[in-house]
């Protein structure tokens, strides 16, 4: 949640800083701001709304230097207006600093501001940060100006990614991190911060991953980065990033939701690439392969995530209990990161990301690790947090996801999920042929998304005549129960149509009575052992007169007696059905928002990447 940047180097500041803003903007866009230095004094413009309102007002008074931060905010303290924008100067107007993350104790520290006569202007926690080094810097003229951030950082207690510049060093940049991301971009005479890669990779390929606790400082063409506290000297790796500027645009499409959508029809190929093996009906993870063993004589596997990645957990407990028969116990990680949960060294915890930077599921890591679990890691980006923490793992490779909605993420977990709930089970015995079953459905899977994406029009159509709806239910059995998770949510982050996932048979113990008329019910009724089961389920929607979607893997005359829309994905192994079946969902749910008017890849008080708590 919110993206920061900063430039030092020998080019225009400001068209390097803005391309960047509208390529972070994905991770929040409540207000964005600019901060340059020119000719030794601070300048800045900041607003609230998206980068484009920021960009016009750049336009009347545009900012000239070659050293500056910028920031696009997710609010989490003060309202998204002008004021509380970052970045957030300091009251002599020499520092200027961006925040992503939260500082819990700002409460503690505005008074110990006050006392000093100080008062912040904003309502943000992120301000009085830079008041706080201002007040150490110009009271204190032992400690030099990254000393005096390191003082101040000392006092914080919560997450922070930060960038600073002050006017009295007009070629040095300051970055810091505990808790939210940072990478240092390494170019020709000229560097580069930001929360992400995207804004750096057509500069350069060269960066750094700061860890926690880990300050660079880039002054003079030089840069060094140390430990903040100790101010240790680190040495750290140089990376080279593996990612294409066609990867993060939208190109053709409309939106980036769409883009993603239809990548599906190579990004779940690209996630198997060289990891099925036919011959044996089993699986190659060369990223885990060493904790295989640890894994199979486990006592239990945690599975911990958020939001879309906690329903691709939910999935996976249905695959690795099938197939490995290993306790498997799926939690939401903000709850697990504070419950007593019964963690040993015979625990597993696997923790899933896209972004592999989620502020929860980090701290539910760091909970695991302390308590002597193994933890492994399901994520997409290359480097992430996750990915560095966790003692093993897996990524998906999915490709950038932009679009605030995951899409092509959710079903590379599942690909995932699926590959190791096989892999450990053919090591705990199960039939060959029970391997190369579901190798074969997984091995066709881009034919059958070709299939659902050429009747997209049939899907359009559902979406055009339920675009009225208020509510939506979804309704689904065992392994396909979270993909009516999944579909509700899809539709409530971006139609902000409110829809409720239930198990099928449960939902007579409440929420049937919400079904009249006006309520479109969609339900997952593949061919499985539950089939008949679900028959039932539609039966008694129709009963109450609910409009009734079916999404179903053959045509069935039954099932189109009683449905008003049928929507059929290829005949496919029932543990693939999630991934294709959700594909339909997402259609469904860009359509309906697309009705309704919405936001589609900038969803309403939402961003990606929650870094924050
Ligand atoms: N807490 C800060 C604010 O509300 C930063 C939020 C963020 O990381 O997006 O401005």
């Amino acid at each position: 949640m919110c993206g920061i940047i900063g430039y030092v180097g020998k080019r225009d500041g400001l068209s390097i800083l803005l391309k960047g803003l509208e390529r972070l903007e994905y991770r929040g866009y409540d207000s964005s701001g600019i901060a340059i230095l020119q000719n030794k004094t601070i300048k800045y413009v900041k607003k609230a709304g998206k980068v484009e309102e920021l960009k016009s007002s750049l336009k009347q008074s545009p900012l000239m230097g070659k050293v500056g931060i910028a920031h696009t905010r997710w609010a989490t303290h003060g309202e998204p207006n002008d004021i509380n924008s970052h970045p957030h100067l300091d009251i002599t107007g020499k520092i200027a600093l961006v925040h992503n993350g939260i500082i819990e104790n700002y409460q503690d520290l505005k008074k110990i501001l006050y006392e000093e006569n100080i008062n912040c202007v904003s309502d943000t926690d992120s301000e009085v940060l830079v008041q706080l080094i201002s007040l150490i810097y110009n009271k204190s003229n032992k400690l030099s100006f990254q000393d005096s951030v390191r003082a101040a950082l000392k006092e914080v207690v919560g997450a922070y990614g930060i960038v600073v510049i002050c006017s009295d060093f007009p070629e040095m940049v300051i970055s810091a991190r505990m808790g939210s991301p940072l990478v240092l971009g390494l170019g020709d005479d000229e560097y580069f911060i930001a929360s992400d890669a995207s804004p750096i990779i057509e500069h350069t390929r060269d960066v750094i991953y700061l860890d926690d606790g880990e300050m660079a400082v880039v002054n003079d063409n030089k840069y060094y980065i140390s430990n903040i506290n100790s101010k240790k000297i680190i040495s750290k790796v140089v990376d080279s990033i593996d990612l294409s500027i066609q990867e993060i645009e939208k190109g053709e499409f409309s939106h980036f939701m769409l883009k993603e959508i239809f990548d599906q029809k190579h990004s779940i190929t690209d996630t198997m690439r060289g990891r099925l093996n036919f011959k044996d009906g089993t699986t190659f993870l060369g990223g885990i392969i060493d904790q295989i063993e640890s894994i199979k004589s486990a006592s239990r596997i945690y599975i911990t995530a958020c939001g879309t990645s906690w329903h691709a957990g939910l999935i996976g407990k249905h695959l690795i209990e099938y197939y490995a028969r290993i306790p498997v116990h799926v939690e939401y990680a903000s709850e697990f990161r504070y419950r007593n949960a019964i963690i040993d060294n015979d625990t597993v915890l696997l923790a899933i990301s896209q972004s592999g930077e989620t502020a929860d599921t980090l701290a539910a890591i760091k909970k695991g690790k302390n308590k002597g679990a193994l933890v492994l890691g399901i994520c997409n980006v290359v480097g992430s947090s996750i990915s560095r923490v966790t003692d093993a793992g897996i990524y998906t490779h999915a490709g950038p996801e932009i679009g605030v909605a995951s899409t092509k993420a959710f079903t590379a977990q599942v690909t995932v999920l699926i590959m190791l709930a096989l892999k450990l089970g053919r090591k705990m015995g199960i039939a060959k042929t029970k391997g190369k079953k579901i190798i074969q459905s997984l091995n066709k899977i881009s034919k059958d998304v070709a299939y659902i994406l050429n009747s997209y029009e049939d899907i359009k159509k559902v979406a055009e005549k339920t675009s009225k709806a208020e509510n939506f239910l979804y309704l689904g059995r065992g392994i396909n129960f979270p993909v009516a998770l999944e579909g509700a949510l899809k539709l409530k982050e971006i139609s902000y149509i409110h829809a409720e996932g239930y198990p099928a048979a449960e939902m007579k113990h409440g929420p049937i009575a919400l079904i009249d008329e006006k309520m479109p019910v969609v339900i997952l009724a593949p061919h499985d052992n539950t089939f008949l089961k679900i028959l039932s389920n539609i039966q008694e929607v129709k009963s109450r007169k609910g409009i009734i979607i079916t999404i179903t893997d053959r045509p069935n005359s039954e099932l189109t007696n009683l449905s008003d829309y049928v929507l059929i994905v290829p005949k496919t192994h029932q543990h693939v059905f999630p991934i294709t079946s959700s594909i339909i969902l997402q259609i469904l749910a860009f359509e309906l928002a697309l009705l309704k008017g919405c936001n589609v890849d900038k969803p309403r008080n939402l961003a990606k990447s929650v870094t924050v708590e």
